[in-house]
């Protein structure tokens, strides 16, 4: 697949207006919302708020799209009575959603233009970043696996009115990296036809904005059926004003601070059936579709992660390189390394571990938009970004001494704000797991 490295016009202009809100709304008041923790952007808020909600219109509608494309070839599938798509008879009636299929062609930089957002966001201010009132990994979960229904009924209310969250939440005391471990139970009630939640969930980052401040959602990952293990996880969709959901604590954190990571407890917290994402069914092996679709999320979600990582790095290296640049020491291309300082040499090492990792981030999101696998390169962006940012911005303090290390600038800020891309989303030990399983071909069970 051959990636396009110029950029349509209007991801350029859509960059241009991201960098003026991350130069003249967020890093104003990036040291203000790191030293009040539980306060949150309202400026920036407000200011992203129309171009999240037009966003959300073109997620909505390309989610929709892709389900009735699926439905679609669901159905084509059937009348031709061949599984593997290769032959059969060709399918006598266009499937009701031909259209859809047809714009599904057309090749799409959503992402594209999304890393880019972020990137230049995260440069900005990444825990403000964090709090773009939008459906966020919680939206990206139901447009993985909500069918069109759910999609509109859970989604729209991102497009209007006012500033609404979505999250989503996994972790739990007992299981992080172990996803398979989740204790949050959901007990299905046939007299009331709803779902019925108990347990606890750690982390959720946008807990609180979701679920206290504001009518959005959050969702939350329980069993079924404890002994079937990943097989009996499934995804349901928590509204703000359930009962029974208790904000019970909100992280303080080393970084990231103007983002909330909210304790969430479900205490007989009921929900309609239809709020559960996919089917009921425990089904193991191929037909796991719940497990995997929440694996899915990951795969269009760590591209993201990783370009956060690296607006975090670019931030750092670019205040060092023009600071030093003062001091009369400058980069310079071309030379033989022993003819450089080592000064110089740490410089050119931080911009090419931004470009490694920016490159491996443009692969996959050029998969994701291509609608093609992804897992792999996801892994290896997501991977390669949390490092290079950790590094760059420990680089960075290093270079500067004392101006690195004080509050006056932003440096040290960016070193502790840049470590979260190396823990959530899969921590870099647990995404090398998955680059390597993918590389060798082992299953999970064969390599952890
Ligand atoms: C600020 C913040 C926001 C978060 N937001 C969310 C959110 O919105 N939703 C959500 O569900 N979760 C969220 N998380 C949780 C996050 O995803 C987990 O912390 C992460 O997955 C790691 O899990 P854990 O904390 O249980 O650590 P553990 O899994 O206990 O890991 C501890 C250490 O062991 C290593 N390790 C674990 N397993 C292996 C293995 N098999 N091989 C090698 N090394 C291994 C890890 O890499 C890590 O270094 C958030 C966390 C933070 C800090």
């Amino acid at each position: 697949m051959a990636i396009e490295f110029k950029l349509p016009e209007t991801i350029e202009k859509q960059i241009r207006g991201v960098q003026l809100v991350a130069e003249n709304v967020m890093r104003p008041e990036s040291r203000r919302l790191d030293d009040n923790e539980h306060e949150r952007p309202v400026r920036f808020v407000s200011v992203m708020l129309p171009q999240m909600q037009e966003m959300e219109r073109g997620n909505i509608a390309a989610a929709k799209a892709r389900a009735a494309a699926k439905k679609a070839a669901v159905m084509a599938e059937k009348v031709n009575g061949n599984g593997n798509g290769h032959g059969g008879i060709a399918v006598a009636e266009p499937p009701p959603a031909a259209d859809a299929v047809e714009k599904e062609k057309k090749p799409s930089v959503a992402t594209l233009m999304l890393v880019h957002v972020i990137e230049a966001l995260s440069w900005g201010d990444a825990g403000q970043y964090l709090c773009l009132p939008a459906g966020m990994l919680g939206g990206a979960a139901i447009n993985a696996v909500g069918t069109p229904e759910q999609i509109d009924r859970f989604l729209t209310r991102f497009t209007e009115g006012e500033p609404k969250w979505g999250a989503m939440a996994m972790t739990e005391p007992q299981a992080g990296s172990d996803t398979g471990n989740i204790q949050t139970t959901a007990t299905f009630d046939a007299k009331t036809n709803e779902w019925v939640l108990n347990g606890q969930k750690i982390f959720c980052t946008s807990g609180k904005l979701a679920l206290e401040e504001s009518n959005g959602l959050v969702v939350v990952w329980a069993t079924i059926d404890k002994k079937a293990g990943r097989a009996g996880m499934k995804p349901f969709v928590v509204e703000a004003g359930t009962p029974g959901v208790i904000i019970a604590k909100v992280e303080e954190k080393l970084g990231i601070r103007a983002s909330d990571t909210a304790t969430i407890i479900f205490d007989n917290a009921r929900i309609p059936a239809d709020n559960i994402l996919g089917d009921a069914e425990v089904k193991t092996g191929e037909g796991n579709k719940g497990f995997k679709g929440a694996m899915k999320t990951f795969d269009t979600t760590r591209p993201i992660v990783a370009a956060s990582a690296i607006g975090i790095g670019r931030a750092a290296f670019e205040f060092t390189r023009d600071t030093l640049a003062k001091e009369g020491i400058r980069m310079e291309y071309g030379k033989p390394r022993h003819k450089l300082t080592s000064v110089q040499v740490d410089l050119l090492e931080m911009e090419a571990q931004l470009k490694a990792a920016w490159l491996l981030t443009l692969k996959a999101t050029a998969l994701l938009d291509a609608k093609e696998e992804n897992k792999l390169e996801s892994s290896m962006a997501k991977v390669k970004a949390g490092k290079a940012v950790t590094q760059i911005t420990q680089k960075a303090v290093e270079l500067l001494g004392p101006l690195g290390y004080s509050t006056e600038f932003l440096v040290e800020k960016w070193m502790r704000d840049g470590k979260i891309n190396d823990i959530y989303e899969g921590t870099g030990q647990v995404n090398t797991l998955v680059v390597a399983r993918e590389i060798l071909g082992y299953t999970r069970n064969e390599l952890k």
